[in-house]
Parts: C-alpha cells; structure tokens; sequence
C-alpha cells in the first residue's frame, strides 16, 4: 500500500492502520461514515416532531425539580452549541464542568460567557491536583496512548453522579456524528469507562492512593443507564448540525471566542494532540475530525488538505511555551521528558481492560433485542398490537408494525413515542406511509 495514498472523498490516509480503498480511491473510513450519518440524517429530516417528543418529555420528567436536565460543558462549540440549544428549546439545564487544571483562559472565558449570557447555572467540580498530576505520570510512566482517559472517565463519571443527586434522567451531550462520528483508528485512543486500566497503572506506577478522583467502570455505565435509567443523549444528533453555522451563533449571540482546532480548549489536551501524539504515536487526530468535516460537507477537502499541510501547532512560540509548561506542571526535567519521547509506545490492555466485558455486554444486548424483537413481531400478528420493552434500555414502547408487510419488508410505525398505552390503533394508523409506499409494488399491499 502506498504511504502517501490519501482518499480521494475525505483525507483519510494509511495512518489508519485498518484502513481500506475502493477502486476509485475512496476509503472505508468516510464510507462507513456517511452510512450513519444518511441514516441520521433520515430520521431529522422525517421528524422535527421527534425533537418536540424529547423535548417535551424532558420538560415533563424536570416538572417540579430545579433542573431538567444536565448538559456537560467543556468550553468547546460542541457542548457550547448542545446548551445553547437546550436553552432556545425551553429546557433549564444545569451545566456542569470538570477542571482538572488544565484550562486555557479561552476556555475559562468561554464558559463564563455562555453560562451568564444563557442564564443558566453552572456545577464545576475541582479536580484535586495533586491526585490527578499522579495519575497522568503514571500514565507517562506506562507509555499508553490515551492519557486523556484520565479526564473523560471522569468527565463521565462527574455527569452521571451529577444527573442522579440532581433526580435527573437525561443528559445532553456535544457528542454528535456529524463533526466526530468517524470512528478513531485502532490504536489512537482506548475504550473510555475503563476503570479497571486506571487502577492497575496507578497501582504500578503512582505514588498516590486514587480518593477523591471521579471514575467510572463498565458496570458503573451499565447501572446508570439501564437500571437507574439515566441516559447520555448526543443531543445535537437531532439537530442539522453545522459546526461553522454553530460557530456563527456562539461568536454573536454568546461573546463566544474559537480555538484553531478541535479540543485545543485545554491545555494539556493540545499539548497531548499536538505534540504527544503525532511525534510518540504517529497520530494526527486533526486527520479525522478533519475527514468527518469534508465528508459531512462541512468544509472542502482542499481547505482540509492544506490544514494537514500545516504543523499540528500553529505558533511555534505556543509549541514551545505550552512544552515547558506541561513539563514544569507535571514535575518532569526535559530530559526524562526526551527519554518518554523515545520509548515505544505499550498498549492499555497489557495493564488489564474492561473493554472485552463491555463487548460481552454490547453482544447480550443484541442478541436480547433481535430475541424480544423477533417474539415481539410474531405475537403481534395476531393481536394487530402489542407492547414491545427493550429489555436493556428500560423503556416501553408502543410499536405497531405495518400489518401489511411481506416478509423482509421492515418498515413500521412508532405510536407513540412515549409509553402511553395508546387507546387504539387502526389499520391506517399502524400503516406509516414508507411502509404503504415500499408495500404498493408487492404482492400483498397494505
Ligand atoms: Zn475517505
């Protein structure tokens, strides 16, 4: 395979250890990619009236609580946009914010702005620093990738402990697929509710006992979200999301002030995306967030190419300045920084995982929903209706399938979207136009 190769739709490139070209040089990245954002988009183009349904059962679940839900801020346009929008839909968020020592003033500025600008209020939990500055050594120390584990595990952890002492069941996330939905290649970063990893390289490396530093495991997740049902929701995925559009409206209406380039807000996370990465682990991961732009149609793949053209840092006196920072922070000389520099990298799962527990989980689930689903359907035809509770996801639904449908025709009607048991359902109402549609040409129309 050629090293240079880059894809001729995104800028996807072999640093992708994993990747694959079709035969007009398009890659499997932005393929897979464009796949799940079609279907998302889909589903925004058929329904506004879904976001009206989520909004309105947060309201009604906020209904006599101070809050309605909890939106997570980092200072990025991501999370920034994601309350700006919880906002202008009537919700009252309560906007919560890890530090952990790292913010630029950019990002302080930021989150100030848009917190007093919106009105809303703000939880910001201080990370102690000494704990954390121990962990990220030992990380140093272990030469893994993904130090930034550190911070989102937490992040994670601080939004669910959050949304349950605050009674709340929903969290609206910046997470979203249409500027970060193309997948990280293998090897880039490491699956993020892994406490046991955490633990096991603090207990080799650290000097420090792990007290008061929030984490998050895999069971953590799976009882927040499907026995507590507290659920993280990408909520700009019911959006059309446009990053620049959201840049826009945060610069005007929020005194919001841009970072070159994604996740620059903090310091530690440029320095690690800037430098660390590219020159310890061979990863750029301006590359893919770049990519997920260009295929979105964000932005061209010229004006993408001509970013990558340009170093990762783009003020060598940042480079330089940010480099004795987090040197001088973090208690290193800069020759036992060098010496990091030039160890090969090792990967998280010689220090133990949970991430083939949260496989095993993801694998049940499945098999659980194609089970109930598939039990589900065929009772249904001869009761025209019926009641169908994912198992895992602790909802009821009341879902009646196009009656009419030939077999391998999977079409059907959500009614409703919350778990009020409808009064009836007829024919018609079961009947979503698609399915009338797709069934119009077969041998038994609807
Ligand atoms: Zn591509």
């Amino acid at each position: 395979m050629n090293a240079t190769r880059v894809c001729t739709r995104c800028v996807m490139d072999p640093s992708a250890s994993d990747i694959t070209f079709d035969a007009a040089g398009v890659c499997s990245y932005c393929t897979d990619f464009l796949a799940r954002l079609e279907k998302i988009r889909r589903s925004v183009g058929e329904s506004q009236a879904r976001v009206d349904d989520f909004i309105a059962r947060v309201k009604a679940e906020g209904r006599g609580k101070d809050y309605d839900c909890i939106v997570g801020v980092s200072g990025g346009v991501d999370s920034s946009y994601a309350l700006l929008l919880a906002v202008e839909r009537g919700l009252r968020p309560l906007a919560v914010h890890l530090d952990n020592g790292w913010n630029s003033e950019l990002a302080t500025h930021n989150i100030t702005n848009l917190v007093t600008g919106l009105g809303v209020d703000l939880y910001t939990h201080v990370i102690d620093w000494e704990e954390n500055r121990d962990l990220q050594r030992s990380f140093f120390a272990a030469h893994v990738v993904d130090i930034e584990l550190l911070m989102d595990n937490a992040m994670y952890a601080l939004n669910y402990k959050q949304a349950a002492k605050q009674g709340l069941r929903w969290i609206l996330g910046g997470t979203n697929l249409a500027t970060e939905g193309m997948h990280m290649p293998p090897g880039w970063n490491h699956y993020k509710f892994d406490e046991r990893n955490i633990r096991r390289i603090q207990a080799r490396f650290g000097t420090h006992r792990i007290k008061t530093h929030p984490l998050m495991s895999t069971t953590d997740y799976l009882w927040w979200e499907y026995v507590r049902h507290v659920r993280w929701v990408s909520f700009l995925d019911y959006f059309p999301y446009d990053k620049f559009q959201a840049l826009d409206r945060l610069q005007k209406e929020c005194g919001y002030k841009p970072y070159p380039y994604k996740h620059y807000e903090s310091v530690f996370t440029r320095f690690y995306q800037a430098y660390i990465l590219p020159r310890k682990f061979g990863c750029d991961k301006r590359r893919t967030h770049l990519a997920t732009l260009v295929a979105s149609g964000q932005m061209t793949r010229a004006d993408a190419m001509a970013m990558l053209e340009t170093p990762p840092y783009p003020d060598p006196q940042q480079e330089k300045d940010d480099r004795e920072f987090v040197i001088k922070k973090l208690g290193f000389t800069d020759e036992t920084f060098g010496a990091y520099m030039q160890a090969p990298p090792v990967p998280h799962a010689s220090y133990g995982t949970e991430e083939p527990l949260y496989r095993a989980a993801l694998r049940l689930n499945r098999w659980l929903k194609t089970t109930f689903a598939a039990r589900a359907f065929f009772s249904s035809r001869s009761s025209f209706r019926h009641r169908t509770r994912w198992p895992l996801n602790g909802r009821s639904v009341w879902r009646a399938r196009c009656w009419g449908a030939t077999p391998g025709c999977t079409s059907s009607a959500w009614t409703p979207t919350n778990s009020t048991r409808p009064t009836s359902i007829t024919r018609s109402d079961a009947t979503c136009s698609t399915t009338r549609a797709s069934c119009a040409s077969r041998r038994r129309p609807c």
